[in-house]
């Protein structure tokens, strides 16, 4: 493994939004105990860990016991209720250190930026907006709203390239384009390596990079398949300034 190569002029590089990039505050037991609650009286009991897969198997359970109108119902109330947790989240939203450095680095040598998240749109947007980023001066923001299925699915990573490719990323000439993808949890390391088997052969090169101390334990990282692991509190920044002299 070892550290990353720096970023240079004609990569891309795609951020995890939460834990990654900022913190964002859901208060996820209750978001949990509110869906339990709710689904329980269609007759399912889940614990909703981890959330969102959770949530898709809730809904297909009411839908095999209760028929298709309650479970469209279900989902429509759940992404309401997730949703509005993410929205409200943001209203205390804290960047992560360095992580602006991290991007104004790589935006002052013309790198493009994206992130790729699992949260819905609005979220997204008023979490970085919150931080001083605005949305649209990214080359592209993926939510999970997006795309058919969120991390560890490739579909938010490969929806995020070919928004760069159609504003016109193409690397630099006679060099293999790198997109980084800098993450906090599995699912980042793991939507990077399938996204990398689509991929392969057609130039663009995936490199996953771990960034400890996010929402994912210390000891839950060393699993996940990223290529490299970016330690210390203010390494995400020092790799993206490495940009300068490489
Ligand atoms: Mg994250």
């Amino acid at each position: 493994m070892g550290a990353p190569p720096p970023p240079r002029p004609g990569d891309a590089v795609l951020f995890d939004l939460d834990g990654t990039l900022l913190f964002l505050p859901v208060d996820v037991e209750r978001l949990r105990g509110t869906l339990r609650a709710f689904f329980l009286d269609r007759g399912v009991d889940l614990a909703f860990r981890p959330l969102l897969p959770r949530v898709d198997e809730a809904v297909r359970l009411v839908l095999e016991r209760r028929g298709q109108a309650e479970a469209r119902a279900a989902e429509r109330w759940a992404a309401g209720v997730i949703a509005r947790a993410e929205v409200a989240a943001s209203a205390q939203v804290l960047p992560r250190r360095g992580a602006l450095a991290a991007l104004a680095a790589l935006r002052g040598r013309e790198i493009p930026v994206a992130v790729v998240s699992n949260n819905t749109r609005s979220g997204v947007e008023k979490a970085l907006a919150a931080v001083g980023v605005e949305p649209r001066s990214l080359a592209a923001v993926v939510s999970r709203e997006d795309v058919p299925a969120p991390k560890p699915a490739p579909d938010g990573v490969l929806l995020a390239l070919q928004v760069l490719q159609a504003r016109g990323w193409t690397g630099e000439e006679g060099r293999a384009r790198r997109v980084f993808l800098v993450g906090d949890a599995p699912a980042d390391a793991e939507a990077a390596r399938a996204a990398a088997g689509i991929v392969a052969g057609s130039g663009i090169s995936m490199v996953s990079i771990g960034l400890p101390g996010g929402r994912v334990t210390l000891e839950s990282l060393p699993d996940a398949p990223f290529d490299h692991r970016l330690e210390g509190e203010d390494h995400l920044r020092l790799w993206a300034e490495a940009v300068a002299g490489s």
